[in-house]
């Protein structure tokens, strides 16, 4: 038997819309425990939740939310062994209809291997979760993958339909001017002077090539991977990082991806039907990569010698302050030991006359306190030495600060 008695589409669970409409996910999946507890999860923490358990039953509700804008859930949670069919054919079905392609979907798998990873990543899919999953981790991924949802959908509706018509003019290019606009952006690299102008910039390069490509800086500051429709999904950074590893042109599935140092350049739709055409472009797109992974470890350096000069300019303020304490300390103490020892000689001044003493136990008292003093003034000596040593210090350091801020 195919089906069990659970494949019957459920009916959705919020009816009426509330008064701040919900997030609203949709879950295919055809383990009827593991399909109730997602619902419970998710209901839980506030999201709308419709559900499917098998491929064509979950087909046929999306034509229907599809047709209306308020309808349209924002997230889908597609299990990859349903009974009728892989969820990635379902994930392909989405990213083809253009009401529903922006739509984030996560597939939950308990099959975990590159391979499988690649496929949910080929279908289009935002992130990839293995079963047995950990309710926070997961709610944390949907929350990441509803945000990328709505800053690829606004960014679409911003510049979907220039970036369609330069993707179709420039899809026809010549080699030429192929290698005309990798020269053009390797030249305009080295004005760039951030890691988010020389993303874009390489961006926009690869759109003028008709490439549908992916960018992942992995800087000191932090890892960016973007498209020309925002952020990448999780499941794409983390393939690409995986890919990084092995190697500067690794093909994977239809993705070839180019990494050189801390840049890694992920194309989706290498002409690979055109033997002669993709052997120029890789070559071209090695070059292209080396060369912004170049300028990228270049930002890095200057951005770590800002760091280190930023540093040292906060050393040297609190050194200059440690010494002024210092400097203010010493002298109220010299002051003080001064002081000191001028009333005890009074002291001891004034007590010979009442006490009685031979010349010589006078005598022998006052040596003592005179040796006393003379160390006292040995030990501020050495506190002057400090001080000195300080202040070169501070010399020191104001003289090693690489750059002026
Ligand atoms: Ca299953």
């Amino acid at each position: 038997m195919l089906f069990d008695e659970d494949t019957i589409i459920a009916m959705p669970s919020v009816s009426v819309p509330d008064a701040v409409a919900a997030t609203r996910i949709f879950i295919v999946e055809d383990q009827p425990t593991l399909r109730s507890n997602l619902r419970q999860l998710l209901e839980l923490e506030g999201y709308a939740v419709e559900e499917a358990a098998d491929g064509a039953s979950a087909l046929h509700r999306l034509a229907v939310l599809a047709a209306e804008a308020e309808l349209r859930p924002q997230l889908v949670l597609l299990d990859v062994g349903l009974p009728d069919m892989e969820g990635y054919a379902i994930c392909r079905h989405l990213r083809q209809d253009s009401r529903l392609q922006h739509v984030p979907v996560i597939f939950l798998s308990g099959r975990v291997e590159l391979e499988d990873r690649m496929a949910g990543y080929e279908a289009g899919a935002e992130d990839y979760i293995a079963k047995p999953y950990i309710n926070a981790e997961l709610l944390s991924k949907i929350g990441v993958a509803l945000r990328n949802g709505q800053s690829r959908q606004a960014s679409h509706e911003l510049q979907g339909q220039v970036n369609h018509a330069m993707q179709a003019a420039f899809t026809a290019m010549t080699s030429a001017s192929e290698i005309g606009v990798v020269l053009q952006f390797m030249k305009g690299s080295f004005a760039l002077q951030d890691n988010t102008a020389l993303q874009q910039s390489m961006l926009q390069a690869l759109q003028e090539l008709g490439l549908d490509a992916s960018i992942q800086l992995r800087s000191l500051r932090g890892v960016s991977t973007i498209n020309a429709e925002g952020p990448c999904g999780q499941l794409e950074i983390g393939l690409i990082e995986t890919l990084a590893r092995r190697g500067h042109i690794v093909d994977a599935g239809r993705v070839t991806v180019f990494s050189y140092g801390q840049l890694s350049l992920a194309v989706k739709n290498m002409p690979r039907e055109d033997e002669e055409r993709n052997g120029r472009l890789r070559d071209n797109l090695a070059f292209m990569a080396e060369g912004a992974a170049a300028r990228l470890a270049a930002l890095d350096t200057a951005w770590q010698q800002r760091q280190q000069a930023a540093t040292l300019a906060e050393l040297v303020a609190c050194t200059r302050e440690a010494l002024r304490v210092v400097d203010e300390r010493f002298r109220y103490q010299q002051w003080a030991s001064g002081d000191i020892m001028l009333r005890l000689r009074e002291s001891i001044d004034r007590a010979f006359v009442s006490l009685g003493l031979t010349e010589g136990q006078e005598g022998m008292i006052a040596r003592l306190v005179t040796g006393a003093g003379e160390e006292f003034t040995q030990l501020s000596e050495q506190g002057v030495d400090v001080e000195a040593s300080m202040k070169a210090l501070l010399k020191a350091l104001e003289a090693s600060q690489p750059l002026k801020l």
